[in-house]
């Protein structure tokens, strides 16, 4: 297979992960006999300075041309006083909408080698593996009408949380895409005892269900759902919601994971022609200008946002398994960055992405 790839290194840590998320695509790419065409863009912080915008046309006309894209992380200190329109991460708002991805996906899974690093107990954390689902493109971030007007006592905020018919059942089908390939459940997550617009979400969500017998579907009210996932979250295996509920929910995933440099996240559009789906794939975490230039950033979320990449955007199920296998590998190594705490000498971003590399 020819895999034509973009990659956005960005800012700070996220040109440090990206090379070595680079290098296990390549080395995965060699080991499985397939082509392997990159570009590389510019965005963020790195974009303003080179051509006045964090999205320049060109990074966008890259992207389009491109199979799948891989980014780092975008957000430089220089930016942080400036309006939201001059700010690196106006970029990320940017190639999310042009690739038209609607459906953020967050793996989370706890490593056994990992079990100490999270703040839970050991018994709750052992075996975790789940998918949060956050619809990306609707919901409370965009909906009309939204502003402050007035003034005085009587100065108001307004926000507006709206959602069709069609935006739920394409994130739902997404989900239930997922688990059929997973543990089969699909939990999905709403505040219909309050919302409307949860109202319709859970009538849409058992609409659809039906297409997918051979998976179990569970409702669970948001702030259950909370809970949840820090009192028994081996109960989850695809968790669905809407965008916000999501942004704040999968944050607990940096917990269950115990670091945030552990965390992939892929992006997901429509699907392709050649029924590969448009992908965007990044770690979780930001720029973190506090160990940018080090060598000490983990390289593990952008590596396996690789895997997320190979498995979703090209289908590869095998190449993602053996990406995620030498991941755990390394991990079971102890050779890791000083994030995870460990029990040597913590190893730089460079060589745990050459020990990555070297296992697969
Ligand atoms: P951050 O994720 O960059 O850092 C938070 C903390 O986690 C820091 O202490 C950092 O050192 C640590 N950390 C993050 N990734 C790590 C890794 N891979 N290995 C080891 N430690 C890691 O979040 P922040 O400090 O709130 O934001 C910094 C900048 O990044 C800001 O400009 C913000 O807007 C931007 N940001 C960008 C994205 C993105 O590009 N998707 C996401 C979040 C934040």
């Amino acid at each position: 297979m020819q895999l034509n790839v973009l990659t956005l290194p960005g800012d700070g840590i996220g040109t440090e992960v990206t090379r070595e998320a680079v290098k296990v695509l390549e080395k995965t790419a060699s080991k499985f006999g397939h082509g392997l065409k990159l570009s590389e863009g510019l965005l963020g912080g790195i974009a303003i300075h080179k051509t006045g915008t964090p999205f320049p046309d060109e990074t966008a006309r890259l992207a389009l041309d491109a199979d799948a894209t891989l980014m780092g992380a975008v957000g430089l200190p220089e930016f942080d006083n400036m309006p939201p329109e001059k700010r690196p991460e106006k970029g990320l708002l940017g190639i999310r909408k042009i690739l038209g991805v609607y459906a953020n996906l967050r793996p989370v899974k706890a490593y056994p080698a990992l079990i100490e690093s999270s703040p839970l107990k050991n018994n709750i954390v052992e075996g975790v593996d789940m998918i949060i689902v956050r619809e990306l493109n609707g919901g409370i971030y965009y909906g009309q009408p939204r502003g402050i007007e007035g003034s005085g006592e009587s100065e108001r905020g307004t926000n507006t949380m709206t959602y069709t018919r069609a935006e739920i059942a394409r994130i739902t089908r997404m989900a239930f895409h997922l688990a059929r390939n997973r543990r089969k459940k699909v939990t999905s997550v709403d505040k219909s005892n309050v919302l409307e617009t949860s109202q319709l979400w859970r009538r849409v969500v058992n609409e659809v269900a039906p297409e997918f017998p051979d998976v179990e579907l569970e409702h669970l009210l948001v702030d259950n759902c909370a809970m949840q996932l820090i009192l028994r979250p081996k109960q989850f295996d695809v968790v669905v919601m809407e965008n916000m509920f999501g942004d704040i929910l999968s944050d607990e995933g940096a917990v269950l994971a115990g670091s945030i440099g552990m965390l992939p996240s892929a992006s997901i559009g429509e699907k392709k022609a050649s029924g590969a789906w448009v992908g965007l794939y990044e770690p979780v975490h930001g720029s973190a200008p506090d160990i940018a230039g080090q060598n000490r950033a983990n390289p593990l979320g952008a590596i396996g946002s690789v895997a997320a990449m190979l498995e979703y955007s090209f289908g590869l199920v095998k190449e993602a398994a053996a990406v995620n296998k030498a991941v755990e590998d390394v991990l079971n190594s102890g050779q890791v960055t000083a994030d995870l705490k460990p029990k040597s000498k913590p190893a730089t971003t460079s060589e745990v992405g050459d020990a990555v590399a070297n296992a697969i």
